[in-house]
Parts: C-alpha cells; sequence; structure tokens
C-alpha cells in the first residue's frame, strides 16, 4: 500500500474510533444493494449523504409544502428547510451519543424525498386515487426514490445507497409491503428496530416540525399566544423569556420560546437515551436492532409534553379553517391530475408515457402516481391549468 492510501485508510479509521459500539459502524455495514469500491476520501455514509443531496428530489423539496403551500409565504418552512432543521437536530444529538453522524445527517435529509406536492393533503388525494392499485405512501416513496426512481447514475437505478440509510429511510410499513422490500422490509415482519441512527432522525423530524409549525402557525395568525400558553411545554419557556424580557416584541419572543423549547426536548433525549443505553448496553448496531423497543427516547414526562403539543396543532393549525380550504383546492388538482394522465398517458412527459405504454393497469397507475408525487407545488399547478384550463 502507498503511503498515500494508508494515509486515507487511517483517517477513515479514525472517524469510525469516534463511533460509541452500538452506533452504526460502516465496516460492519449490511453493504449496499450493488457493491461499489469505496471512495478514497469520504466514508460510506458522507457518501451515501452527498448523493441525497445531490438527487433531483432533493432540489424539488424546496418547492414542496410543509404546512403551507409554497406560495402562501416566502417565510414558511418548506420540506427543504424543514428536513435541514431536523438534520440540525439530529447531528447535535448524535455527536452527543457518539452515534455515526454522517448516517444521521443521511437519513434526516432523505426523510421526505417521496413527499407529493402540497404535503399530507397531496398524500392523500393520491393515496385514494391509488386504492385499487396498492395505494400511495410518502414513507414508502421516500425509499422508491434512492432505490428506483433517480436515474443520475450509469451502473445502477437510484442512488445505491447504504442498507443502514435504507433502513432508516424507511420508517414504518404495512407487513404486506414488507415481504415485497426484501432486506429492508424483515424488520417489520421480525418486529425489530432500526438502528439508533434511524430512531433519532425519527424522533429529530416530529421535535422539528413542533417547534418550526409553532412559528409558522403563529406568524400566519392562525394560532394565537393565549392558545399556546395553555402547552406546557411552552408555557414554561414563555414564562423563563417574559420574566426576563417583560418588553419582548411577538417575533423575538416567540423565537425565545422556541430555542427553549427545542432546547428542553432535546437535553431530554439525550439524557434519556444515556440512560436506556446504560441499561441495556447494547454491544453492537445489532443488539440495538434486537432490543425490543427503541432506544432513543423523551422521558415520560417530556414526551407527554411533546404529545400534546403535536395534538395540539393537529386540532388548531393542521385542522385551521383556512388550511382546510386549500386542503379543498389542492387534493382536487392531484385527483384531476391523475384521472387526465389515466386517460391519456401521452400527456405526461416521454419518459413516463413510454415507462407506462402497453403495461398492466396497476403498472401504469404507480407510472403515473410517481410523476404526480415528483411534482413541486408549483409545477402541479401549471400542470392542471395547462390540461384542463
Ligand atoms: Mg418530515
Amino acid at each position: 500500500m502507498s503511503n498515500r492510501s494508508s494515509k486515507f485508510s487511517r483517517r477513515l479509521t479514525d472517524v469510525e474510533t469516534n463511533l460509541a459500539p452500538y452506533a452504526a459502524h460502516a465496516s460492519q455495514s449490511r453493504g449496499r444493494r450493488i457493491p461499489e469500491p469505496s471512495a478514497s476520501y469520504r466514508g460510506a455514509y458522507q457518501r451515501d449523504r452527498d448523493r441525497i443531496i445531490h438527487s433531483t428530489a432533493f432540489r424539488r423539496l424546496v418547492y414542496k409544502t410543509q404546512v403551507f403551500v409554497n406560495h402562501e409565504g416566502d417565510l414558511y418552512r418548506t420540506r427543504l428547510t424543514h428536513s435541514l432543521e431536523v438534520a440540525q437536530i439530529a447531528r447535535t444529538v448524535a455527536v452527543a451519543l457518539q452515534l455515526n453522524e454522517p448516517l444521521t445527517e443521511a437519513i434526516s435529509l432523505a426523510h421526505d424525498l417521496g413527499h407529493t406536492p402540497f404535503g399530507h393533503a397531496g398524500q392523500d388525494a393520491l393515496n385514494a386515487c391509488m386504492r385499487d392499485f396498492g395505494g400511495f405512501e410518502h414513507n414508502l416513496q421516500s425509499l422508491r426514490v434512492v432505490d428506483e426512481l433517480e436515474t443520475k447514475y450509469a451502473d445502477f437505478a437510484g442512488l445505491n445507497l447504504m442498507f443502514e440509510t435504507r433502513e432508516g429511510i424507511l420508517k414504518h410499513c404495512s407487513r404486506k409491503n414488507a415481504r415485497e422490500l426484501g432486506d429492508v422490509g424483515e424488520r417489520f415482519l421480525k418486529r425489530e428496530q432500526p438502528g439508533l441512527e434511524a430512531q433519532l432522525a425519527n424522533i429529530a423530524d416530529a421535535i422539528a416540525y413542533n417547534n418550526h409549525d409553532v412559528d409558522d402557525g403563529f406568524r400566519a395568525g392562525l394560532i394565537s399566544l393565549e392558545q399556546l400558553r395553555r402547552q406546557e411545554l411552552f408555557d414554561a419557556a414563555y414564562l423563563e423569556v417574559h420574566s426576563r424580557y417583560p418588553d419582548l416584541e411577538d417575533r423575538r419572543l416567540i423565537y425565545e420560546i422556541i430555542r427553549r423549547m427545542i432546547g428542553t426536548v432535546v437535553t431530554d433525549l439525550i439524557e434519556t437515551t444515556r440512560q436506556n443505553l446504560e441499561a441495556a448496553q447494547p454491544g453492537s448496531i445489532d443488539d440495538v436492532r434486537r432490543a425490543g423497543r427503541a432506544l432513543v427516547a423523551m422521558s415520560d414526562e417530556v414526551f407527554e409534553q411533546h404529545r400534546s403539543l403535536k395534538q395540539f396543532l393537529h386540532s388548531y393549525l393542521y385542522s385551521h379553517e383556512q388550511k382546510l380550504e386549500m386542503t379543498r383546492k389542492t387534493k382536487a388538482i392531484v385527483s384531476d391530475l391523475f384521472e387526465v394522465f389515466t386517460k391519456d398517458n401521452d400527456l405526461m412527459p416521454e419518459q413516463f408515457a413510454a415507462a407506462a405504454r402497453g403495461r398492466e393497469e396497476p403498472d401504469r397507475a404507480r407510472v403515473i402516481a410517481d410523476y404526480i408525487a415528483g411534482m413541486t407545488d408549483r409545477y402541479a399547478i401549471a400542470e392542471h391549468e395547462r390540461i384542463l384550463s
């Protein structure tokens, strides 16, 4: 081995020696679906993260709805900024727990790649259209994007990611779908857990949206300070900020509260997870998978406050009349598009029209669902106008 390459391999090994035994180690990975030589100066999970960032689906997240449709305002979260906030929170915890940070980041950045335009309204509409053809679920679609739909590489479809990254992207899955997914579906049949990095990205997702939706909902005037103060997590932070800065204007007030709420939940998550790891003593990622329960977790008390805030956002923000009005409009766009593309496959771009041609009905429907799911909000609106007006 030349001097140069031994220096590189030493550096890669050093990344691994900073990891706890229960973290995902590339050297113990179940690998890529199609074996590839390792990169000379990046670890395997760094490479996955980079492939995700360079993907087409990732760039589209900037024009996809998180809660507010993209054209409702420039300051609200989009799927892209949401994914970045998830990654930020998850990486902090990963480092504190000596987990694999690049893997945690890769899963966080990829977790919403399969989302349709218009957020959950778009997904529900597409799922209804696909009722007779196996349904549509954004989480499963995220895996489909990285396994099949990205067309960038000469040697394989998709991004050919490491098993642990794919395992993390597939957060939940029915037993029926799990049977069709091969290796990555197995844990749902065996009722095993994913690695800690996957568990962490999943919780960081919920922490991120709970907090940024308070910010966006308050900014939009759909939820009030009085309503929010009935939430224990919010009110504790409010009282602390208010006693220190009694005259703070709303924008600074809300942000000072949110940073404290994130701090409270994240600190609790790190401490509780440390205790869980201490008690379970997993010696490897396989021990984590067989632990019988998720080890990355909040304490019961903080989890209850977090859950209550989530419930509050469901009742008062996501179900707000103004949001429901938008939900009705955007669902109609998705269903209309599905209907016209079903009647005439050639209304889709040639790549999709060709994929649908001569196929059985369920396969054709899946091609249409892939095309619609890949659309950004504004592209779906433009297509709807082009074809239906
Ligand atoms: Mg998400």
